[in-house]
């Protein structure tokens, strides 16, 4: 596996593989790898010739007041990680190099930036917008994979890469739970023992909407209520929004149908969780 920090080393090299017409398939990444990047990065090495995975904590996409010091990192963990996935580059850029002196460029995917994730954390797609368009440049993949843990992220991306005429597959795979329905995530390890069993009851009241709805109710407003009603069952966890949505435009529906996402935000302690299921 062939790591690489410098941004203008892997710039050159994706335009080597690209004429050498290598199928480049990419995987960004903040580290602190679990089994969800891990499906990612197997799913990518199928469908690709050459699988790159970068790993950055990007700045831009924490606020002031969040985790963006103490986000988890395990260098170490992340390149063993990515050896037994068979990654032939591991980029890992510097923050320095990705934000100069004198970055003013952002991009602001307007609209679905400002729902959902984006009231409580003001600015927080735009970093991810920006970080995302900045490494597709430098990796050049014909088609970048990403979670559907994180949906709303997923739609802006699809949206950019559109407007922008990237020219590159936005594939979203599914997301990789752990045995009692927790969605896996870098911020799981902020749980105390007793918050990471309450942390469960987020997909079971996904769960439960979408037994509901398979029972026939297709109110969002029940399908709501059953969301809380369910949370009730654990008050440590306190839910931030229960959204019920159109799945490209993020606006709220007042009748799930199929392809309705069912995303949730929620507190625990001081760790922030988000879930969603696809109806
Ligand atoms: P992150 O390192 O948290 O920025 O995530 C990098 C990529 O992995 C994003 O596309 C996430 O949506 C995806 N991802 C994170 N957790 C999971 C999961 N549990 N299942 C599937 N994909 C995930």
């Amino acid at each position: 596996m062939k790591i690489i920090e410098d941004i203008d080393e892997m710039h050159h090299y994706a335009m080597q593989l690209r004429h050498e017409g290598k199928a480049i398939g990419f995987v960004p990444t903040m580290g602190a790898l679990h089994e969800g990047h891990l499906s990612l990065m197997r799913q990518a090495r199928e469908a690709s010739e050459h699988l790159v995975v970068s790993i950055f904590v990007n700045p831009a996409q924490f606020g002031p007041k969040e985790d963006y010091k103490e986000y988890p990192r395990d260098p170490r963990g992340d390149t063993g990680m990515t050896r037994t996935a068979d990654v032939d580059t591991l980029f890992t850029p510097s923050p320095s190099a990705i934000y100069p002196e004198g970055y003013r460029t952002y991009v602001d995917v307007e609209g679905l930036s400002g729902v959902m994730c984006g009231r409580t954390r003001p600015g927080h797609f735009r970093g991810v917008a920006t970080i995302v368009l900045k490494l597709l440049n430098i990796v050049r993949p014909h088609k970048a994979f990403f979670g559907q843990k994180d949906y709303q992220q997923t739609v802006i991306i699809r949206r950019m890469t559109k407007d922008l005429h990237l020219g590159v597959d936005v594939m979203v795979l599914p997301t990789v739970r752990e045995a009692d329905g927790l969605a896996m995530s870098s911020r799981n390890q902020y749980l105390n023992p007793e918050d990471r069993r309450s942390a469960a009851i987020l997909y079971r009241s996904l769960q439960e909407a979408r037994s509901q709805f398979d029972k026939g109710e297709h109110s969002a407003e029940r399908l709501r209520e059953a969301i809380l009603g369910t949370l009730k069952y654990e008050p440590s966890v306190q839910l931030e929004y229960a959204a019920i949505v159109h799945p490209e435009t993020l606006e709220e529906v007042r009748e799930a149908g199929q392809g309705t996402v069912i995303a949730i935000a929620a507190q625990i302690g001081r760790t922030r969780l988000i879930d969603n299921i696809l109806l």
